[in-house]
């Protein structure tokens, strides 16, 4: 009898024996008229990030449903975690349908920032990834700024056809789509569009738009260039900027190191003295040292006092990886994606970063 229920905000096949699993709800809650699975529920009502433990492919197989309709494509990234938000082969699986490129979390940028510098990076990268946008724009989800925009932009862009929104997870789709609908009206209960699990039909929520057609949800793809797939739950939210973060300046020598907690290691190894300015979390922690003992420090306090990563997800990080990159301009950001950045303000600097192996590290022109 329970394998006939489904999840009233993803569709997952209800279950009650594997929390970690997509699709569970404590036994308790099988007597609700509605049922929602424990992810969803979380997320209608603390906004949680839950890890599902899930293969992508399930997820991309899906997505090739997109290629075969007449739609604009919406697609979501994370201003925070550009790299992670990428879905590999995705202009290949939507085809030659429009993009919209809504660059979400904008609110945790330092005001300072310079939007068209970072416009340029972004349709730079964009590119790089194979991806072709008709439009960009800024958003905040979560603040509600920019959602009035995306829908008109949404509006014009669509000529008529559905329009699929896209992401991969913890880039804030739900969030999105959240918003839309209170800004456009729509039954309370029915805000429950979360990203979306395998086993089901790729068309999720049904928002009639005024011409008949209709606004759909797809698969929330999992990437594991996250560096949210490294840690738990709580060491994500101390590794995830709450709120608009402050520049921490630090004044380094060559041969000097930053440990960005236990999550990243930057080497200044080579060049004249240099303003190092951090934009991270503002309550994480970065530990200035000498570049001979980091190694060592590192090994003996990572998940120590160096957190996050905590002891035990320590264990499960991938190994660091070395990024070298010499800095010939000033003003070069060495961006950790999902993590933040680092502005190099002198130049000719040799700089090696060390970051969980699959974290994208890159460089850019500073953006403030
Ligand atoms: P999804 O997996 O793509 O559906 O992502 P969610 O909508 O569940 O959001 C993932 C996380 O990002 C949650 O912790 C949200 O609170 C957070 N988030 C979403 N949008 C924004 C935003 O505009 N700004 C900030 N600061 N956080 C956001």
């Amino acid at each position: 009898e329970e394998d006939t229920l489904i999840c009233a905000g993803c569709g997952a096949d209800i279950q009650t024996a594997d929390p970690a699993k997509t699709g569970y709800v404590p036994s308790s809650a099988l007597k609700r008229n509605t049922i929602i699975c424990q992810r969803c529920f979380r997320l209608k009502h603390y906004n949680e990030v839950q890890d599902i433990p899930l293969e992508s492919k399930d997820f991309t197989n899906k997505l090739h449903e997109l290629g075969k309709r007449d739609a604009l494509i919406v697609k979501i990234v994370d201003v925070f975690d550009f790299e992670g938000s990428w879905i590999p082969g995705f202009q290949r699986y939507i085809g030659k349908n429009d993009v919209l490129l809504l660059v979400n979390k904008t609110d945790l940028l330092p005001k300072s920032v310079n939007k068209n510098k970072l416009k340029d990076w972004i349709k730079r990268t964009a590119k790089e990834h194979g991806l072709r946008a008709k439009e960009v724009l800024f958003i905040s989800a979560e603040k509600n700024s920019g959602i009035k925009e995306a829908a008109s932009l949404m509006d014009d862009l669509r000529e008529g056809k559905d329009v699929y929104i896209t992401g991969c997870t913890n880039v804030g789709k739900s969030t999105f789509i959240n918003s839309l609908i209170q800004e456009f009206g729509g039954d309370d209960e029915q805000l429950i569009t979360t990203s979306y699990f395998p086993g089901t039909t790729l068309d999720m929520i049904d928002l009639p738009l005024d011409d008949g057609s209709r606004l759909y949800d797809t698969p929330g793809i999992i990437n594991n260039k996250q560096m949210a797939h490294y840690v738990t739950n709580k060491e994500l939210k101390q590794l995830m900027p709450a709120k608009e973060i402050k520049p921490r300046i630090y004044q380094l020598n060559e041969k000097q190191t930053l440990l960005i907690a236990g999550l990243a290691r930057i080497d200044f190894s080579q060049g004249s003295p240099n303003s190092f300015v951090a934009y991270f979390a503002n309550d994480l922690l970065i530990h200035r040292t000498k570049q001979e003992k980091a190694g060592q420090i590192y090994r003996e306090h990572a998940g120590e006092f160096l957190n996050p990563p905590g002891k035990e997800s320590l264990k499960d990080m991938p190994a660091f990886v070395k990024h070298s990159f010499t800095v010939k301009k000033g003003k070069t950001d060495i961006v950790i994606s999902g993590l933040g950045w680092i502005t190099v303000i002198e130049p000719k600097a040799e700089i090696e970063v060390y970051a969980p192996k699959g974290v994208g590290v890159s460089l850019r022109e500073a953006v403030i």
